[in-house]
């Protein structure tokens, strides 16, 4: 009789689980960017921190690799993404109806919070000769692939400098992860990526050829940070990269999390608990974490209204009225 009873227990346990489970489980995708890049570390480390719960919130959470901020956005209106990272310039466009989202504002865009700085960056072969932005002139350029945020700041300074894709003599759409071997093979002169430090796609360009992180900055540059509060000068450390001792001076932006008012508070609100419950092993999951606070998380780079299940949590812990 007795070898009955864990038998008896474990079906009644299976008829009452599976199906509560089922019911319970919801499937979230978080809109990354390519895997050299660091919004796919963003959205990985997410994920696993938010499946370490699953068996109790009931949230299973991917995040596959993506275009980039434009493409996170577009698919977060569209339903096929429930979050993603987005460059707070894109964030704050898209919100507003402004530059590329002009006619086309996505009002229910909302903030979720800032992850680490983004500085524009653009790296030349040494052999190119090209030491500033506007050295690019005549030379062959990965502007980067359509549906990125990087691609678009491009264009952002590219109008800024006076200069159009005309002047370069190729301006190539290649993603993050195939514009490093280009540089290396000499397909192109310089590539640029709007994107955290160290990241693997900086790393690859500067180990496999004698190449420089060039210098973004002037009157130009000064007027644009100045326009645009989603903007701000930036120093890219020295030492960071091979070959690349001194810093590097040009302007950014900061990776956001963002969502849409579509998506339940509740399900924002356990997103939001699971990377700050663990924050301390967040941070450690990338270099680019390592000093970010919740204050600064919170308060900078997000123009859309915040997510009521981002508030909920910041207001339970007394980070905001
Ligand atoms: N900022 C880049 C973009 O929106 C992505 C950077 C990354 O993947 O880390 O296209």
């Amino acid at each position: 009789m007795s070898h009955l009873k864990p038998v008896l227990l474990s079906t009644a346990f299976a008829l009452c689980a599976t199906p509560l489970m089922a019911q319970q489980e919801q499937f979230i995708t978080i809109g990354t960017g390519g895997q050299t890049g660091v919004y796919y570390v963003v959205g990985q480390s997410i994920c696993r921190l938010v499946n370490r719960d699953t068996a109790t919130t009931g949230l299973r959470c991917t995040a596959p690799a993506t275009g980039g901020s434009i493409d996170n956005i577009n698919q977060i209106k569209s339903g096929g993404m429930t979050m993603g990272v987005a460059q707070s310039d894109w964030q704050f466009h898209a919100y507003n109806g402004s530059s590329d989202y002009e006619g086309d504002a996505f009002e229910d865009l909302r903030a979720v919070f800032a992850v680490h700085p983004e500085p524009f960056t653009v790296v030349a072969r040494a052999d190119s000769g090209v030491e500033t932005f506007t050295d690019l002139s005549g030379k062959r350029v990965n502007v980067g692939n359509p549906g990125s945020g990087s691609r678009g700041t491009f264009e952002v300074v590219l109008e800024a400098m006076g200069m159009s894709m005309s002047d370069f003599a190729l301006s190539s759409e290649l993603r993050p992860a195939e514009q490093s071997a280009a540089l290396g093979d000499n397909q192109v002169d310089a590539i640029s990526y709007t994107v955290g430090h160290p990241n693997g796609s900086i790393q690859e360009a500067t180990s496999t050829v004698d190449a420089r992180l060039v210098d973004v900055s002037g009157p130009e540059i000064d007027a644009l940070v100045e326009a645009n509060p989603f903007y701000s000068k930036v120093t890219i450390p020295g030492g960071m990269y091979a070959g690349n001792d001194e810093d590097t001076e040009t302007f950014g932006v900061k990776a956001t999390f963002v969502t849409s008012a579509a998506i339940p508070e509740e399900t924002v609100y356990q997103v939001v608990k699971a990377v700050f419950d663990n924050f301390d092993r967040f941070k450690g999951l990338h270099p680019a974490f390592a000093t970010l606070t919740p204050e600064e998380m919170i308060a900078d780079g997000n123009s859309a209204p915040l997510h009521p299940g981002a508030e909920r949590y910041y207001r339970e812990q007394g980070w905001i009225e």
